[in-house]
């Protein structure tokens, strides 16, 4: 596949994706190298006298909201990742890791990211 205008916008867009996601990750989750994943911050550093069983279980409310989150960008970082990767290698990007076929072009506008086509989106 050939590296044209299009793609390097797409490769512009995806990059300041990139950055935006990880941003909002260094804001509540810090990077760990040696599992080589994001791992949500505690939500609260503030561990006062007066912290009772209640206060514990709102921040682990919070806590497990805010994993939910950070998995949640994790995952998008990684498509966006693996896309740029793609797009880098000159092969791949926008093909569909199910069927092999093209991804539909409106598909791929909306989510620059997409691994499957519009037949197979649920499949992963
Ligand atoms: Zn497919």
């Amino acid at each position: 596949m050939k590296l044209d205008t299009n793609y390097k916008q797409i490769r512009e867009g995806l990059s300041i994706e990139k950055e935006k996601i990880e941003s909002e990750l260094k804001d509540i989750a810090s990077y760990s190298a040696e599992t080589r994943s994001w791992e949500a911050m505690p939500t609260s550093q503030d561990d006062g006298p007066e912290s009772d069983a209640v206060d514990l279980a709102d921040r682990l409310e919070e806590y497990e909201t805010r994993s939910e989150m950070v998995r949640t960008l994790e995952k998008r970082l990684n498509s966006i990742n693996s896309a740029i990767e793609k797009i880098d290698a000159g092969k791949g990007f926008g093909i569909c890791e199910v069927c092999s076929k093209q991804i539909e072009g409106d598909r791929l506008m909306a989510n620059p990211s997409a691994k499957t086509c519009k037949e197979h989106m649920n499949n992963r």
